[in-house]
C-alpha cells in the first residue's frame, strides 16, 4: 500500500483521494485491472511511492474499446440533444471548479509542479475548456451548397462526430491535457477512451469520478491507467477506434502513426517543440528578460511551447543573457507544496537522468554553462534551471527537445528578417515563437515567415481554449483548442437531393 501521509500540507480530501484503492473507469464503472496487476506512482519531490494504480494491458483496452463502441453504436449519447451534451460538459467544468484546490494538489504532488501554479493554471484553464467546448456543442454546423452540374439540387453537409476516439496524453499537464482532449471529442458527439500517462495518472482517476457524477452516459468517457506499450499501443492499434489523439514525443508520434494505419484510423499528434524566443534591441527589456525566463523556467521547461532556444541580437546578448541568468539563479526550488516554490522537481528520475544528460552533453560539445547545469536537491528530480551560452546549431542541446529548465543562448547579428527567420526555422519542430520587439512592422513580418503553429509578441506562454495550438513539421497534425479543435472529432457528410 501507499506511504502516507504523504505531505502535512495535502487537505483531508485529497490525502483520502491518493490513498483509495485506485480503480478504472470503464463503462460507467470502476473497475480494477483484468489480470490484477497495479503499478507505483512516486511523489517527484521525494521519490517515495504515493498510491498504486491498475495496470491496465489489451484485455482492458478491449474491454474499454467495447464500451465506447457500443455507446457510440447503441447508447442514448448519439441521440442526445446537442444542447444537453453542452449542459452535461458545463456542469463537468462547475463541478472541477467546485474541487479545484483538490486538484491543484493532486497535480501539485503527482507533477511535482508549484502548487501556486496548478490553482492559478492547471485547473482553471481546464475548467474553462470544459465550458468552452461545452458553447460549441450546439454550434457545430454544416452548410448549403450551390451547385453548377446540371438540374436542380438542394446540396448541403453535415458535421458528424468521427466515433471511437482514443487519447493518449503526457504527463506535463495532466488534467488540462485531458480537458483539452476531452471537451471537444465530447462536444462533437464522439465517445472516448481516455490513457493516462503512467506518470501521473492521479488528477485523471479523479476527473472519472466527476465525469460519473456530472451524469455523461455509460460507456462516453473510458479512462485507463497503464504504460505506453502495454496499454497505449494496444489503443492505438484497435480495429474499432475511429481515431486517435496523441500528445507526447515526437518518437512516440511515429509509433502512432504507424499502430493508426491497420484501419486507417484519422489522427491528430500535438508532438515536441524546439521553440525560439527571439528578442530585438529594440524591445522592452526588463519585460523580454522577465518574459523569456519565464517562457523556459515555467512548469520546470517541460512545456511543448518552451522557448529552449533563446536567439538575442548581438547589441543586448550580454544584458539579456545575464539578466535570464539572474533570474535563474533567483528562482526558488522547492516541493510543489511548499507555498514560497517556484521550480518543482522534474516528474520522475527518468526525466531527471534524460535532461542531466542533456547539460552534460552540452558541455561536451563546447557549450557553456552560465548558470545552474546540476541537480537542485539532494533527492527528488530538481534540476537547476540551466542557462547554456556558447551554442550553436549543430549541437544536440539544440536540436532536440531537451524538455526542461534548460535554455541554449545564441546570438544574432543580422536586421534582415529573412536570415533571422531562418535561424528560428533552423529546426524540425514548428510548435511555437516569440517575438520581442516594440516595432510592429518587425513583429508582423518575423511572425509571418516563422514556421509553427503559434507565434507570440512581447508574451510566451499564452493558451486559451479560443487559440489553436498544435504543430508546422514534425511537431505535429492538427491543431487543439478553438473551433479547430472540433475538426478533429468530426466527419463531413455532403448531401445532395435532386429536387
Ligand atoms: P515522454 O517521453 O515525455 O514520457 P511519451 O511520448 O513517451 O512522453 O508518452 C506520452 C504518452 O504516450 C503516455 O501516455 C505514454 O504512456 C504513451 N505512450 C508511450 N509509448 C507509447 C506507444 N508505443 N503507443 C502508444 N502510446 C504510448
Amino acid at each position: 500500500m501507499a506511504t502516507l501521509p504523504i505531505d502535512s500540507r495535502v487537505s483531508t480530501p485529497t490525502a483520502d483521494f491518493v490513498a483509495q484503492k485506485h480503480r478504472m473507469f470503464i463503462g460507467g464503472r470502476f473497475v480494477f485491472a483484468a489480470s490484477g496487476k497495479t503499478f507505483p506512482v512516486y511523489n517527484p519531490a521525494t521519490g517515495e511511492v504515493m498510491a498504486y494504480v491498475p495496470e491496465a494491458e489489451s484485455e482492458d483496452v478491449d474491454r474499454a474499446v467495447n464500451a465506447a463502441r457500443e455507446a457510440f453504436d447503441n447508447g442514448p449519447w448519439t441521440r442526445m440533444k446537442p444542447s444537453e451534451r453542452g449542459r452535461l460538459l458545463w456542469k463537468l467544468g462547475d463541478l472541477l471548479e467546485q474541487h479545484l484546490e483538490e486538484f491543484a494538489q493532486l497535480e501539485s504532488l503527482d507533477n511535482g509542479k508549484p502548487l501556486t501554479v496548478a490553482r492559478a493554471a492547471d485547473v482553471p484553464l481546464a475548467v474553462d475548456m470544459f465550458r468552452y467546448m461545452a458553447g460549441w456543442a450546439t454550434k457545430i454546423t454544416g452548410s448549403t451548397l450551390s451547385l453548377s452540374f446540371p438540374g436542380d439540387f438542394h446540396s448541403y453537409t453535415l458535421r458528424e462526430p468521427v466515433g471511437v476516439a482514443a487519447q493518449i496524453i503526457p504527463w506535463n499537464f495532466p488534467l488540462l491535457m485531458a480537458a483539452w482532449k476531452l471537451g471537444p471529442a465530447l462536444a462533437a458527439g464522439c465517445t472516448v477512451i481516455l490513457k493516462l500517462a503512467e506518470q501521473t495518472p492521479l488528477s485523471g482517476l479523479r476527473l472519472a469520478e466527476l465525469i460519473h457524477e456530472a451524469g455523461f452516459p455509460e460507456g462516453v468517457v473510458n479512462v485507463l491507467t497503464g504504460f505506453g506499450e502495454g496499454a497505449g499501443a494496444p489503443l492505438a492499434a484497435h480495429p474499432k477506434v475511429d481515431k486517435v489523439a496523441f500528445t507526447g514525443s515526437t518518437e512516440v508520434g511515429r509509433l502512432i502513426v504507424k499502430a493508426a494505419a491497420g484501419n486507417l484510423k484519422k489522427v491528430t499528434l500535438e508532438l515536441g517543440g524546439k521553440s525560439p524566443a527571439i528578442v530585438f534591441p529594440d524591445a522592452d527589456l526588463d519585460k523580454a528578460i522577465a518574459g523569456t525566463a519565464s517562457a523556459i523556467f515555467f512548469n520546470q521547461g517541460q512545456c511543448c511551447c518552451a522557448g529552449s532556444r533563446l536567439l538575442v541580437h548581438e547589441k543586448i546578448f550580454d544584458q539579456v543573457v545575464e539578466g535570464v541568468s539572474g533570474i535563474a539563479s533567483r528562482i526558488k526550488i522547492g516541493h510543489g507544496m511548499d507555498p514560497e516554490t517556484e521550480l518543482g522537481p522534474l516528474v520522475s528520475d527518468e526525466q531527471f537522468h534524460r535532461v542531466t544528460g542533456y547539460i552534460n552533453s552540452g558541455v561536451e560539445e563546447g557549450a557553456h554553462v552560465l548558470t545552474g547545469g546540476k541537480a537542485g536537491a539532494d533527492r527528488g528530480y530538481f534540476v537547476q534551471p540551466t542557462v547554456l551560452a556558447r551554442t550553436t546549431p549543430e549541437m544536440k542541446v539544440v536540436r532536440e527537445e531537451i524538455f526542461g529548465p534548460v535554455v541554449c543562448a545564441q546570438s544574432f547579428s543580422d536586421a534582415d528578417l529573412d536570415r533571422i527567420a531562418s535561424d528560428a526555422n533552423n529546426t524540425a519542430f514548428g510548435l511555437a515563437a516569440s517575438i520581442w520587439t516594440r516595432d510592429l512592422s518587425t513583429a508582423h513580418k518575423l511572425a509571418s515567415r516563422i514556421r509553427s503553429g503559434t507565434v507570440w509578441v512581447n508574451c510566451h506562454n499564452v493558451f486559451d481554449a479560443s487559440l489553436p495550438c498544435g504543430g508546422y513539421k514534425e511537431s505535429g497534425w492538427g491543431r487543439e483548442m478553438g473551433e479547430e479543435a472540433l475538426r478533429n472529432y468530426t466527419e463531413t457528410k455532403a448531401v445532395t437531393v435532386a429536387l
